[in-house]
Parts: structure tokens; C-alpha cells; sequence
């Protein structure tokens, strides 16, 4: 890995870049993982680089459906294994979920080194290599492992694609997505949409599933009933908005 000065100002970012670029080498992250994580850096930049309010909101009641849910399940991609191994593996214990390995550009060799990248983190048993259900997608993302994704009720999509998505919605499952564009086809069709860095959201979520797990079902259940997910993507464009007129305005550039 490069080596990054702490104080530069573009760190975190960096070290994600680095990341990202390891997973490639290692052969668990796509060469178009890498594309998507260029997008992704684009609408961080966006936003401000930090976790905005109401993706906060978003990540406790992503934290609330993960608790009450019967059989949750964390879908990993080569992209969230390369940057966020032990959080996803961490999140899985404290949570209960299931990790089911799903691809894109599905190889059996791929699964099976984000497979041992995982348990390299300490993961248990991960799903993803049986494959013995599908979804109706015309694509290798539809491949799932039956006793995971297919018969979950709750799934946690970090960095998902909107057809995916869309059909585990139509499947009647509770969808949490993790996407910084909130009009991706993603964002808009989740159940959940949390606006925010995967590698924040899953630190954030952590952290909420500590204090929230002493919560009764009534109260997770209350969490979940508050929610608008509409007005929590209208509220991360207002977030952009406001975040390039700071920029503007710092700059001496008149905002039009
Ligand atoms: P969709 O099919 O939902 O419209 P897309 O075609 O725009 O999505 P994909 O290539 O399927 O995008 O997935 C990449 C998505 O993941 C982009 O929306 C990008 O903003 C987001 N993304 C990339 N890296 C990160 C990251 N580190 N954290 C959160 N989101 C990310």
C-alpha cells in the first residue's frame, strides 16, 4: 500500500482509494468495482465526506429492522470486502445476520477468496458458494444461496445494483441499502436508504446496534413506524445543495 502521510487532508479518502486497489490485487474486488467506487468518492466529495444527519436516522432504523428481523442477512460484494471486512463481519455477530457472498461478476474463485477474506477477519461460516436459488434477474447477481438471501426477510445491500434491489423489494423483503448517490435506481427503490460512506455506515451502525440491542421489540418496532425514507433522500440533495453553496460561498463564488 502507499504509504499516506495521517495529516494529509484527503486521508480517509486516500486510504479507501488504497484499499480498494488492494481488494484488485488480491482478486477479490473487480476492475469495475473500481469504477463504482470512483462514482462513489464523487458524491462523498458531494456531501461533505461525513455522515449527515439524516443518514444517521437511516442507520438506526437499518439497526432496528436488523434486530427484529427473523433471518437478516448481510450481502458482501468485492467491494465492501476489500474496504469494510471486519466491520461486516463485526455487525454480523452483534446483529445476528447471516454474510452471504454475491457478485456481479460472478466467479466460484472470487466467492471463495472473499469467502476466506472473511473468515481471515473472523467470520464463522459465510453463505454464497452454493447458489441453489435464484432470483429473476437475467444476470449473475440473481444467483443466491437458498438458505440466505432467497429466504431472508431483512438484507443489507451495501453498494447494491438497482435491479437487485428492486427485486428483493418486489420479494416482499425489507431492503437496506448503503449508497452515497441517493438517486441511484438503488437509493430510490430501498426500503432503507442510507446516504453515507459504507466505510462510516457500518463503524455508525456498530455502534448503534450496541445501545439499541437493549431495546425492547416495542421500541425497535416504534424506531421503524417513525420512518419516511422519501424525505431522508430529499434531505441528502438538500445536504449537497447546501454543502456546494458553503464551498461557493467560502471561495467567493456567487451562487446562481
Ligand atoms: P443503480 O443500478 O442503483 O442505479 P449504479 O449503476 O449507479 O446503481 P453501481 O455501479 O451498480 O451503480 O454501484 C455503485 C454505487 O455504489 C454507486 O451509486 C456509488 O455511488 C455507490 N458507492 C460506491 N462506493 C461507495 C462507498 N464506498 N460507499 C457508499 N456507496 C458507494
Amino acid at each position: 500500500m502507499t504509504h499516506i502521510p495521517k495529516d494529509h487532508p484527503r486521508y480517509a479518502s486516500l486510504i479507501t482509494r488504497e484499499k480498494i486497489a488492494e481488494g484488485v490485487q488480491m482478486g477479490i474486488t473487480s476492475l469495475q468495482g473500481l469504477v463504482a467506487q470512483g462514482r462513489g468518492e464523487a458524491f462523498d466529495y458531494l456531501i461533505g465526506e461525513r455522515t449527515i444527519e439524516s443518514a444517521a436516522i437511516a442507520e438506526r432504523v437499518a439497526v432496528a429492522y436488523l434486530l427484529v428481523a427473523k433471518r437478516p442477512v448481510i450481502s458482501v460484494n468485492g467491494n465492501t470486502a476489500a474496504l469494510v471486512p471486519g466491520a461486516l463481519v463485526s455487525l454480523a455477530d452483534i446483529t445476528g445476520a447471516k454474510l452471504e457472498v454475491n457478485l456481479f461478476h460472478r466467479s466460484d474463485a472470487r466467492i471463495h477468496r472473499i469467502i476466506e477474506h472473511l473468515k481471515a477477519h473472523g467470520a464463522g461460516s459465510v453463505l454464497g458458494s452454493r447458489g441453489d436459488a435464484r432470483l429473476y434477474l437475467s444476470h449473475e447477481r440473481g444467483i443466491v444461496d437458498k438458505e440466505g438471501i432467497y429466504t431472508a426477510d431483512v438484507v443489507l445491500v451495501p453498494l447494491e445494483d438497482g435491479d437487485r434491489c428492486q427485486k428483493l423489494v418486489e420479494m416482499g423483503k425489507i431492503v437496506i441499502a448503503i449508497d452515497l448517490n441517493p438517486l441511484s435506481r438503488t437509493s430510490l427503490s430501498a426500503t432503507v436508504t442510507i446516504v453515507d460512506n459504507v466505510t462510516r455506515a457500518l463503524e455508525n451502525m456498530i455502534h448503534f446496534t450496541k445501545e439499541m440491542k437493549k431495546n425492547s421489540q416495542k421500541q425497535l418496532q416504534e424506531v421503524i413506524d417513525s420512518y419516511d425514507n422519501k424525505k431522508v433522500i430529499a434531505d441528502a440533495m438538500y445536504a449537497i445543495q447546501e454543502h456546494l453553496k458553503n464551498l461557493a460561498g467560502r471561495e467567493g463564488i456567487e451562487w446562481i
